[in-house]
Formats: C-alpha cells, sequence, structure tokens
C-alpha cells in the first residue's frame, strides 16, 4: 500500500498538517487498520474464527467486521446487553458491522466479567482473540509501517498527536519514533488509568510521550456542547473528525501548544451519524445547549 496522504490544514489562524490515515478504506481505516496490520498479513487459512469483545458503537469492532469479511473469518462479538432500540437502528457502526456478517453475543454483566478473561483459555489455533479496542501487541508491527511512512515524508514538524483510548497507538508511535514528541490526551478514563493500560504493553513510557490533561473531566461518549463545536470547526475547516476522541485532543493542542503538529488522523467518521442524531436531540430538548 502507498503511504497515506498529508495534508495542510488551518485551524483557529494556525497550521497543522494531518496524517490521512481516514482515507485508507470506509470502515477499515485510521489507527484500526494500522492495529489490524499483521492479521491482515496473515493467510486466510490460518484462522476461521476472529473473537471480540467490547461496546457496540466500536470502531475497532466495525474494522475487525471489515476485516473478517475481506479475509472470509468468522466473527464472533461479545458485549453487555444492548438496547433494542440499538439492535433495530439502520445506521451506525453496529449495524454495519452486522450487515458485514459480524455475530453479536450479548452477556448479563456479571457473566460478562468472567467470560471475558476466560477467552483467552481454552482457544484452538483457529481462533484468534483481539482485545477490547485492538489493543494487541501484534499493532506494534503496523505502528511500526506508520512510523516509517512519516520518517519517509519527512514533514516539517518536532510533534505528532494522537487522541488515546486504549493507549496503543499513541505508546507504539512515540516508541518507534523517538525523535519527535507525540502527545496524547486520555479520552477514556483519566490519566492514571491510561498510564496503567500503557504499562501493560510495555516496561516504561517512552520519554518523548506527551500526555496532555483534558480541559474538564469528560465522560466517554457523552455528549459536550464544546466538542461539538469544534467538530464544526474542523469540518469547516476542510477535514471531518470523529466526535469521540478528536474534540478533546484539539482542544489541547489549541490551548496547551503552539508549535506546528502533525495530527495523525485515526479514522472513526463512521460513528459520527448516530453520535449526530444524538446531539441533534440533545438540542431539540434543551435550547441551552446549543
Ligand atoms: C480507537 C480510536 C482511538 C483510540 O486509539 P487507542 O489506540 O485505543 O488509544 C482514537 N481515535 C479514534 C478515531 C479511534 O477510532
Amino acid at each position: 500500500m502507498s503511504p497515506t496522504p498529508i495534508s495542510k490544514f488551518i485551524l483557529e489562524g494556525r497550521e497543522f498538517l494531518i496524517k490521512r490515515d481516514d482515507l485508507v478504506d470506509t470502515y477499515l481505516a485510521g489507527n484500526k487498520f494500522r492495529k489490524l496490520y499483521t492479521l491482515l498479513d496473515t493467510p486466510k487459512h490460518q484462522y476461521e474464527k476472529i473473537i471480540s469483545y467490547g461496546g457496540t458503537q466500536s470502531n475497532a469492532m466495525l474494522a475487525i467486521a471489515a476485516m473478517c469479511k475481506q479475509k472470509d473469518w468468522e466473527f464472533v462479538y461479545y458485549s453487555k446487553p444492548i438496547s433494542s432500540v440499538q439492535k433495530e437502528e439502520k445506521i451506525g457502526n453496529y449495524f454495519l458491522a452486522k450487515s458485514l456478517g459480524m455475530q453479536h453475543i450479548e452477556l448479563e454483566h456479571r457473566l460478562y466479567k468472567e467470560f471475558i478473561p476466560s477467552l483467552q483459555l481454552n482457544l484452538d489455533k483457529t481462533s484468534f482473540v483481539i482485545d477490547q479496542g485492538g489493543a494487541i501487541n501484534e499493532a506494534k508491527a503496523g505502528l511500526r509501517v506508520l512510523a516509517d511512512e512519516i520518517e519517509m515524508q519527512q514533514p516539517q514538524v518536532k510533534s505528532l498527536a494522537t487522541p488515546s483510548g486504549t493507549g496503543t497507538t499513541a505508546l507504539f508511535l512515540a516508541q518507534n519514533l523517538p525523535h519527535y514528541r507525540v502527545y496524547t490526551t486520555p479520552c477514556v478514563g483519566d490519566e492514571e488509568y491510561l498510564k496503567s493500560q500503557m504499562l501493560s504493553l510495555c516496561d516504561a513510557l517512552p520519554e518523548n510521550l506527551v500526555i496532555l490533561k483534558p480541559k474538564k473531566k469528560y465522560h466517554f461518549a457523552k455528549l459536550y456542547e464544546n466538542f461539538y463545536q469544534i467538530y464544526k470547526k474542523t469540518l469547516d475547516a476542510g477535514i471531518e473528525f470523529d466526535l469521540l476522541y478528536a474534540p478533546s485532543m484539539w482542544e489541547c493542542l489549541l490551548d496547551q501548544t503552539s508549535e506546528k503538529v502533525l495530527y495523525i488522523h485515526s479514522g472513526g467518521v463512521t460513528g459520527n451519524i448516530s453520535m449526530k442524531l444524538r446531539y441533534e436531540k440533545q438540542s431539540n430538548k434543551s435550547d441551552a445547549f446549543f
């Protein structure tokens, strides 16, 4: 595959560069594509089934579904119980993943907690488990490819940025690109939680990794007026970003940095349809919201 392009981007009068990993594919894009790189490179006959678990609006879930479709692998996805409304929706990541052949299994909360850790046990050779959000060691190789592309493209920056869920992307990028500063910010849980997640994938956090503090305590996948406003601002500036992770990262970059930064676009825009519907509902309920 040829390297994804780097675009110029002006936001609030500041110049940024954007690594367009969102352009790889509609469903299998961004850092999920990078994380699944090793599996995508695996011969079809090696596996019959891929198993994963987590939230049912997840970008990782949709990317895995697209990969399994392409590879002709069975895909079984476990989650906690979901609403009947979501089950019937004809838009969003869950609907798309199901259309790509995902088998979805709901587990009661208590059972879920016991069952998930047991997935890795009793596993036969033809099945592979992908931990929540694609936080697997195999992700390292795919992020090495991203790092090599960046080195080759020689963007005129000293800093990169990517928002964190599990922290896999930011960690492996920082490890692979020691000459760049890598900014990130926790979007799921707080800074301590992010660090502990990262430390499950490495022995010590790299020195060039800089964790910026979110402006306030945000809860993942909740609706925030300023998130929507940043989303619109970036869209008006010419590029659509996701509504879950990107807004907080942009807010941190605009408030807490002043140099030119290369932002890694991690995709995830397919999830925006359902998020935007939620924002619309919210704004109808309260005029004060927007
Ligand atoms: C999954 C995802 C992230 C978080 O990536 P991690 O490697 O889990 O930290 C960030 N941005 C977008 C758009 C994502 O889909």
